[in-house]
């Protein structure tokens, strides 16, 4: 089967590549290896309930930023409730509330954390998140891909004010830290690393100012998709369809090679042959290495996987609870009173279905899940009975906690509890290791070395979360709308 264009992988910078190609006029088909779509931002159902599978939260969603304007050009409208506050924070016996209102969150943070510095940090990392989005609005070479990207960047006068951001990209938090008397105040660093933790992936020693404050910033601005955040995908999807794109499912990539004419040619699982001029790979750096035998592809994509070697991994739990208990916020984030065992942070992340969401669970009833981090590899190569025993004490130190925090919930009648690793989740979105959430950024992995999506491979492009130095959902988006932007510019140059 021939097409202008392949997309490997259904989740959230797939989806969104193949429908923006689509509504293009490129005849496109999209091969996912699964039962269904939205790879780490999927669902499962277990009778009348529906569970996110690890992604919960949206952020990025205003008009010139990635969610905001895919939607746009879709012309999809999902339903999302705008979140004030956005979140909240459990940290010892303090409930920090995350308003989306600078002074109100400076206001109560310096209630929680003290006055010295507080306003101050806040307002440097809210003026540098403004600042990279207004850079990444307006050039859509950014992250540059090549020398001319960074020409066409650079030429743009808009952009000198950006110019001192550059530094900013190779200095930790802690410097940010220091510069407003912050980095002695013990409880906001706990504070800040679990932020940190669940936007960068890393801690404030080692997350990049640029990234950080990115990532500091999101939590002040949520989402909660109704019904589940697959909810947006599928209208992705249906836009895709509505253009005539083909979506092929259970149909696994093995193997890519660039044939004589200079197309891609991809091979299946089942056997099957598909051939195109635009080959666009959603899957992460270290399965796309294991994929290729292609003498252009291969060697970029062995260097990345071995230049990143690791990344987190996710342990979840999810279950449905009976109760009317409605916590202040469905997104909540729980510092616990130890290191969660065979974890590697000191806090997960909970959501909590609305009440009103009667697409996740029916009236009276609530869907959560739970994330965390873990290291990923100590999850594989175990006796099955260790691997289940660990599960187990994972499981129940979090629902202790659960218990310890939301009290309400401790005598609820509770259904499907069930906890996933990163066995699970290599196992479901074929994610190598059960590797998720990106590469880690910091200063040492350096931001331009990081993976592109046009490494000067012809008609070859790279997106999702291993292409794009941003986090979550957000990121991937952009992944996949600058990709799509140099695919619609190239076929135009080379007609
Ligand atoms: C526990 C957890 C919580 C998170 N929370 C949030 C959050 O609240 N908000 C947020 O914005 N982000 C969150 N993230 C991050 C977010 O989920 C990811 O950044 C994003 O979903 C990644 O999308 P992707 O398209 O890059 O990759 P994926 O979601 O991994 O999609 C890749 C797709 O490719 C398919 N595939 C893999 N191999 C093959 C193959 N060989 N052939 C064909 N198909 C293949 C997979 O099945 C999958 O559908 C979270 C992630 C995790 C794990």
């Amino acid at each position: 089967m021939k097409s202008d264009c392949i997309v490997i992988g259904a989740g959230y910078s797939g989806l969104a590549a193949a429908s923006l190609l689509a509504k293009q006029g490129f005849s496109c088909t999209l091969l996912e290896k699964h039962t269904s779509i939205g790879g780490c931002a999927s669902f499962f159902r277990r009778m009348k309930f529906s569970f996110d599978v690890g992604a919960s939260t949206l952020s990025g969603v205003q008009k010139h930023q990635p969610l905001g304007k895919l939607f746009d050009a879709l012309q999809i409208s999902p339903e999302l409730k705008h979140l004030d506050p956005a979140m909240i924070i459990y940290l010892d016996d303090k409930k920090i509330i995350r308003y989306q209102d600078k002074q109100q969150w400076i206001q109560e943070a310096e209630s929680h954390f003290g006055k010295k510095g507080q306003a101050g940090f806040w307002n440097d990392i809210y003026a540098i998140d403004n600042a990279i989005w207004e850079l990444m609005d307006k050039n859509p070479e950014f992250p540059p891909s090549n020398i001319k990207d960074i020409f066409t960047i650079a030429s743009r006068l808009s952009n000198l004010k950006a110019l001192p951001l550059l530094v900013q990209l190779f200095r930790p938090m802690d410097i940010l830290l220091e510069k407003h008397g912050l980095h002695h105040n013990a409880l906001f660093k706990r504070f800040i690393n679990e932020q940190l933790l669940i936007s960068t992936q890393s801690f404030s020693d080692s997350a990049p100012i640029v990234t950080g404050a990115m990532g500091l910033a999101y939590p002040s601005e949520t989402y909660y998709p109704i019904g589940g955040i697959v909810k947006p995908a599928q209208l992705m999807l249906d836009s895709f369809r509505k253009h005539n794109g083909a979506l092929i499912m259970k149909e696994e990539i093995v193997s890519i090679k660039n044939t004589p004419s200079g197309e891609y040619a991809v091979y299946t699982a089942k056997g099957n042959e598909y051939t195109c001029t635009y080959l666009i790979s959603s899957i992460p750096i270290w399965n796309l290495s294991e994929i290729t035998s292609d003498s252009s592809i291969q060697p970029k994509a062995q260097s990345y996987a071995q230049s990143f070697p690791k990344a987190w991994g996710a342990f979840t739990v999810y279950f449905a609870v009976e109760s009317d208990f409605m916590p202040q916020s469905v997104y909540n984030q729980v510092h616990t009173k130890s290191t969660i065992p065979h974890c590697e942070g000191d806090s997960f992340f909970m959501t909590y279905s609305m009440s009103d969401d009667l697409k996740k669970a029916p009236q009276g009833w609530h869907t959560i899940t739970i994330s965390t981090h873990t290291e990923a590899s100590q999850w594989f190569d175990i006796p099955p009975e260790i691997y289940e025993q660990k599960k187990q004490e994972t499981l129940t130190f979090i629902m202790n906690e659960v218990h310890r925090i939301f009290p309400e919930l401790n005598h609820a009648q509770k259904e499907y509890i069930e906890a996933g690793t990163p066995v699970t989740f290599a196992h479901y979105t074929g994610r190598h290791r059960g590797f998720v959430g990106g590469i880690p950024h910091s200063v040492e992995t350096g931001f331009l070395g990081l993976p592109r999506n046009n490494d000067g491979l012809k008609n070859f492009y790279h997106i999702g979360d291993t292409a794009f130095p941003g986090q979550g959902t957000p990121a991937v988006i952009m992944s996949a709308m600058n990709a799509v932007q140099k695919i619609v510019k190239h076929k135009h140059t080379d007609i």
